[in-house]
């Protein structure tokens, strides 16, 4: 199934659920834009090489857009539409003002040294500097990029258009950044699973957590997860993973992974296992972070976990999720689950744009209050209509766009 076919269905149910005209339907799913950018480099090796850059402008009824940068071998058109959608369901679930937006290249960082990354990101914005900015979209960092070249983005901006640094967020503190933003990803999938685990009646501690992933996302969550006293039991990455019953010292894990540019191989505190093995294992809680599309038809009987936190865009495809509805199985959604990211960059623009900087507690405080209340509207609703809560997450999301878009006006 396509990713944007995903993501439709979710959309589907809740617009159902809302009684949703055809016509309004048509218009929330339409991309307000989508761009399509050649990018020419110079390798280092003197070679030309040429890649495409993708950049989809979904929704501005609620705000400027808003949406990560991508670089993944996987990364194309499609995905990026879904993930445009995604976002701006996920920006009015959390009810800050955006709208959703998404982009990327078809590329793995790992195969481009630092400079090759500079030099491609800078072209990348020599191509669409005119169709963003801090009032119309703003990208932030996504799988495969990061505070550097969100430093990159606002730089080249800059030679554009003068000093810009809403432009971009998830830069580097010391580069117009803020404190909280690289974590807040990571806070949010943690805080947001104990309040799950409140509700459903559970014991915090000694939860068993698995995590696939152990980039930005992954690793803040188990070490949020981890000094709630949770036990982190499996964790991976690209190359594999590793299973600890007992739970792992995260701390190990995290110097291991600083040391080994961020990889967990050669990591000697647990016992190896795959992905496949990781999703399937026996913990109380598991955290897709990684990849989209990781939950299919095909694994979701195997899952054991009795609560599942997307920490990733659209890790479950829309049958594994009926597979895990039908086993009782909680998911707690993405655009709701890993909203910390998008709400924090929120913080970051309104600093940069008053030039002015809150300090860490600040961040947290209100990072947890948006994502608390955000987490209680969703629970209430689910409970009320008694739908899952993937579906109230997008009732809620999906309603305040189309409210907006009819104050708007659209004749
Ligand atoms: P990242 O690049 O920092 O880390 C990605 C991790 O996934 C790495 O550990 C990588 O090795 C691992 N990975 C890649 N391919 C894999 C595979 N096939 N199997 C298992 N692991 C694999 O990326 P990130 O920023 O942590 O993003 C992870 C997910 O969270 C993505 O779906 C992203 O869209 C989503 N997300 C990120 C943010 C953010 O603020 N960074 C916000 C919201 C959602």
């Amino acid at each position: 199934m396509r990713a944007s076919d995903a993501t439709q269905m979710y959309f589907d149910r809740a617009a159902d659920q809302l009684d949703l005209s055809a016509d309004m339907r048509r218009l929330l799913l339409t991309a307000k834009r989508e761009v399509q950018v050649q990018i020419p480099i110079e390798r280092d090796s003197g070679e030309l090489a040429t890649f495409i850059g993708y950049r989809v402008q979904h929704n501005d009824a609620r705000g400027p857009m808003k949406g990560g940068l991508r670089y993944h071998p996987q990364v194309d058109l499609d995905e990026v539409r879904a993930l445009a959608a995604l976002m701006t369901w996920k920006t009015a679930v959390v009810d800050i003002p955006y709208g959703g937006a998404k982009g990327g290249m078809a590329i793995d960082p790992a195969g481009f040294s630092q400079r090759e990354l500079e030099r491609l990101t800078r072209r990348f914005v020599d191509a669409i500097h005119d169709l963003f900015g801090p009032d119309v979209d703003i990208p932030a960092p996504d799988m495969g990029t990061n505070g550097d070249v969100m430093a990159w983005i606002m730089n080249q901006y800059g030679k554009y258009h003068g000093f810009s640094p809403a432009c971009v967020t998830g830069k580097p503190v010391e580069y117009h950044g803020i404190p909280g933003r690289e974590e807040a990803t990571g806070r949010g999938v943690g805080s947001l699973t104990l309040k799950l685990l409140s509700r459903l009646g559970r014991r915090i501690p000694g939860t068993r957590v698995a995590i696939q992933g152990f980039g930005n996302v992954g690793s803040h969550t188990a070490k949020f997860l981890h000094d709630a006293e949770c036990r982190i039991v499996a964790v991976s990455d690209a190359g594999g993973g590793f299973h600890r019953a007992e739970g792992f010292d995260v701390l190990e894990l995290l110097r291991h992974a600083h040391a080994h540019g961020g990889r967990l191989a050669g990591f000697t505190g647990g016992d190896p296992l795959t992905n496949a093995e990781l999703l399937a294992c026996d913990c109380d809680v598991l955290v897709p972070a990684a990849l989209g599309g990781v939950i299919t038809a095909a694994n979701a009987a195997s899952i054991r976990a009795p609560i599942v936190v997307e920490g990733a865009n659209a890790p479950t495809e829309p049958d594994a999720d009926a597979i895990l509805e039908s086993r009782g199985i909680v998911v707690l959604p993405d655009i709701l689950a890993n909203a910390g990211g998008v709400t924090a960059s929120w913080f970051e623009w309104v600093q940069n744009r008053q030039h002015y900087q809150w300090g860490i507690n600040r961040v947290r405080q209100e990072l947890d209050r948006i994502l608390g209340e955000a987490f209680e509207q969703v629970w209430q609703l689910s409970t009320s209509r008694r739908v899952p809560l993937r579906t109230a997450a997008y009732m809620v999301g999906v309603g305040r766009v189309a409210r907006a878009t009819v104050l708007g006006g659209i004749a």
